[in-house]
């Protein structure tokens, strides 16, 4: 349930606002915004009295959220999330965002190399995890925290922000120490309690898409992140599984406008796991910045054929860089713009 002010609210009227709903037994969440001011009674069981709420003076109305999400909904919250990564960077806004780089960090200087590639390409995130899931437990599982080690160098030296996947609960707070975005993986969307816990380091998370999930499922799950109060959450559409074996999974273009239109969340698009195939991941970053992408994540390896995961879908260097051209060509068509390289750090 959402209390919408008057404009001309006082702040000792929005303070009793948030004193009723404390003495009613919920949680008040106070938004000023450019547009309205409003409070969100979280927790609503449906038992709200919400008259109560409606009398008290500098109200102007009581909302009542139809969607089964409530936080993450555009009815609770009617401006885009824009999500502060640090040094400037921003998720959310007119920019495009883009994270590149290898699936898996593999070592030393397969990340710091790829870092080099991609920011001279124009990419400001690097994507690498440390953490794999994967489907064979014989398959290569990740540097853990090393891997975490040699992000973190790659940042310093190159000034990219870091992307990384936590693959569970406990994992979460070593991750928070070393990343910039905590990435929740597709197989993960679901792991509720892995939810909660990346929702209470009030880190950016950015939370793909499961591989049978809903739109509906997509934003139930950021909608735990966000009950936990923390609202620095970028979706990801990764495409969905499908009959079709030709490509590794049916890349959801659709998913990026429908989100637009129930969230307030920014979205970013992978078309690497979206398509599993190297020629088809600049077509489909094409597609995506198109359709209304707040950013793309792709794989980027140097050396494509000896990559310990996901060889298969990640792109050469050269092919990265000529994405990228035709990225930023796209997004100027429709009056955004790709986000520039964070400037190098100072020691470097
Ligand atoms: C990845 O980003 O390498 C990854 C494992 O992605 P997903 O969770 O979307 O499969
Ligand atoms: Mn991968």
């Amino acid at each position: 349930m959402l209390i919408v002010m008057d404009h001309g609210a006082t702040q000792g009227e929005v303070d009793r606002v948030v004193d009723t709903i404390t003495e009613l037994g919920y949680t008040a969440r106070p938004m000023p915004g450019a547009q309205r001011t409003a409070v969100g009674l979280v927790g609503n069981d449906g038992r709200v009295d919400s008259s109560r709420l409606a009398a008290l003076p500098g109200v102007k109305e009581v909302i009542h959220v139809t969607q089964p999400y409530k936080q993450v909904s555009l009815e609770w919250k009617d401006e885009p999330t824009v999500v502060q990564l640090g040094g400037g960077l921003a998720v959310g806004g007119n920019d495009v965002v883009v994270m590149a780089g290898p699936c898996s960090v593999e070592s030393e200087e397969q990340i710091l190399e790829t870092a080099q590639i991609v920011r001279a390409a124009g990419a400001s995130v690097l994507r690498g995890g440390a953490y794999k899931p994967r489907s064979s437990p014989y398959s290569f599982q990740g540097l853990g925290l090393e891997g975490l080690k040699f992000l973190a160098k790659a940042r310093d030296e190159t000034g990219l922000l870091i992307v990384t996947e936590a693959l569970d609960p406990e994992g979460v707070d070593i991750v928070a120490e070393y990343a910039d975005i905590i990435q929740i993986g597709a197989r993960n969307m679901q792991n509720f309690s892995l939810l909660k816990r990346a929702g209470r380091t009030g880190k950016p998370v950015l939370l793909k898409r499961g591989i049978a999930a809903t739109i509906t499922e997509l934003l139930l799950s950021a909608e735990y992140l966000l009950a936990e109060g923390n609202g620095n959450v970028i979706l990801c559409e990764r495409g969905i599984r499908s009959f079709d074996t030709l490509t590794r999974n049916v890349f959801d273009v659709t998913a990026i406008p429908l989100v637009h239109s129930l969230s307030h969340l920014p979205i970013v698009a992978d078309p690497s796991h979206g398509t599993g195939r190297r020629d088809k991941v600049t077509p489909m970053a094409r597609a995506a910045v198109a359709a209304g992408a707040d950013g793309i994540i792709v794989e980027v390896h140097p050396q494509p054929d000896r990559a310990l995961s996901d060889g298969d879908q990640s792109l050469y260097p050269d092919q990265f860089t000529e994405l990228m051209g035709q990225v930023r060509t796209i997004a100027e068509a429709i009056g955004r713009r790709v986000t520039d390289a964070l400037p190098l750090p100072i020691s470097a």
